[in-house]
């Protein structure tokens, strides 16, 4: 009986013991206990609340990991600089950028203000309303590279957070909080245990991997602490490094939404759904949002050509047109990360992918699940023919863009396909050429090609020869 009781009495001392033992009670304590700590180390709860504005001037260089005119590195480095402008009451995100890259040259700005969103490009000096602006997806990458706008938005949603433990940043002792912004996958908080700075972040995204913000060299301004300095790594190599030349607290930032009345108003863009469209006989360009692929019937199979996003949907769409010829090739374009996102699918299909021989590596990396590819290389040209068609796929580069450029053309048709050098923009206004358009043009007429049609990896759209001249006469506004 005493036995009994004693019992009880330890159940009842461990219930007590186990409420204020819980895991989940801890860590929302030990949670609230930082954010407090950081909320003061970033000015107070009231004054990050009457944080409404923002506007940052960077410059930035960017590593094109994946995205250079080689295969590998050492990666190409590109320079910019913009603005990015933030005001929380009237949900306005403004961003702006100029610079080179990629046989790139850009100077845009992105305004997002309800039914007042535009892109403009100042180097055609043209404005296109946004039909579908949405300020939180648009403004989640300002939002993460800027630590009081991090810690703001963790106060706002620290019903999400928790602690995750500490962990050693560069020496020093950091209490790692997770929160979810309204838009993306959680995101670490990495808070120096005395200062409480927010020195570090990280996200993981799917098929992605490990992204990671680096923030330095801080200064006060208006009560707050923002980072001079910036860096994102990837996968643990360096991506991106910036450094903020000028940040300005709760400004009027009204002005930066209007649209210049120098610049031509365009018609908005449309949702882009998934479509085919026949370009000619046993000729399809199948896509959607911004990337295609083009199919090719041949007597008794049919040839893939492009390898950007979403290559298993376009082959569901294909057998809608073409329901049984088996793909037998899968032309990739260029090594570029995103233009090789189809290895695995062409792989799955049985094709054998074709690829510039300089390009083999990447390709072979790209190559995930269980079968094994079929790769055939091009050093110069390689011809595919039969009784009715021949095709052609040639390496026209170097380019601007990439050092070697495979582009399929069918010279009965004058159909020629290429990815990134010409894209002719959906509401059909062609913009000045940059230099990659420029160095397609050239190597086009080097290997004097006869053609009607352009087609791209990245619009529906097909465009001219006059086109092109179009693009190339057209003068930079600024
Ligand atoms: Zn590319």
């Amino acid at each position: 009986m005493k036995k009994f009781a004693l019992g009880i009495t330890a159940a009842v001392l461990l219930t007590g013991g186990v409420s204020a033992q819980n895991i989940t009670e801890q860590n929302v304590a030990r949670t609230q206990e930082i954010i407090a700590g950081v909320l003061e180390a970033y000015g107070g709860a009231e004054r990050l609340a009457s944080l409404n504005s923002i506007v940052i001037e960077h410059q930035t260089t960017a590593t094109a990991v994946g995205q250079s005119r080689a295969p590998g590195p050492p990666w190409d480095r590109n320079n910019n600089q913009g603005q990015d402008a933030i005001q929380f009451d009237d949900s306005i995100f403004v961003t702006g950028t100029s610079g080179t890259g990629g046989g790139f040259e850009f100077d845009n700005t992105t305004i997002i203000n309800a039914e007042q969103s535009y892109q403009l490009n100042h180097r055609a000096g043209t404005a296109t309303p946004i039909s579908q602006a949405d300020f939180n997806t648009a403004s989640g990458p300002f939002i993460r590279v800027t630590p009081a706008l991090l810690v703001r938005q963790l106060n706002l949603r620290a019903n999400t957070a928790r602690y995750l433990g500490d962990a050693e940043v560069d020496g020093r002792s950091h209490a790692v909080i997770s929160f979810v912004m309204q838009t993306g996958p959680a995101i670490s908080l990495y808070f120096d245990q005395e200062s409480y700075r927010l020195n570090k972040s990280e996200r993981v995204l799917p098929g992605f991997g490990l992204i990671e913000y680096r923030f330095y060299d801080y200064d006060n301004i208006a009560g707050i602490p923002f980072n001079q300095r910036f860096e994102l790594l990837v996968n643990g190599d360096t991506n991106l490094e910036r450094r903020n030349t000028s940040t300005q607290v709760n400004s009027d930032i009204t002005a930066l939404t209007q649209v210049p009345e120098s610049l031509s108003r365009l018609a908005a863009i449309d949702p882009d759904p998934l479509t085919t469209q026949k370009l000619g006989e046993g000729v399809y360009l199948i896509g959607g949002s911004g990337t295609y692929a083009m199919f090719i019937e041949m007597d008794d199979y049919v040839i893939a050509v492009g390898g950007a996003a979403g290559i298993p949907q376009r082959i569901s769409e294909l057998r809608k047109v073409i329901a049984t010829k088996p793909i037998r090739y899968g032309v990739m374009t260029h090594h570029h990360s995103d233009h090789v996102l189809g290895v695995p699918a062409y792989a799955a299909e049985g094709a054998t992918v074709i690829a510039s021989n300089a390009h083999a590596s990447v390709v072979r990396a790209a190559a995930t699940g269980d079968v094994e590819l079929k790769l055939e290389t091009v050093e110069t040209r390689r011809v595919l023919e039969d009784a009715d068609r021949r095709v052609e796929i040639i390496d026209i580069g170097p380019t601007a863009h990439t050092e070697h450029l495979l582009v399929t053309y069918l010279p009965a048709e004058g159909l020629l396909f290429e990815a990134d050098h010409f894209t002719m923009p959906r509401n059909g206004v062609v913009p000045p050429a940059v230099s990659s358009t420029r160095s397609f043009a050239g190597a086009l007429a080097r290997h004097q090609l006869e053609i009607k049609t352009l087609v791209s990896a990245h619009s529906p759209l097909t465009g001219t020869p006059q086109d092109l001249q179009t693009a190339l006469d057209k003068p930079v506004v600024r």
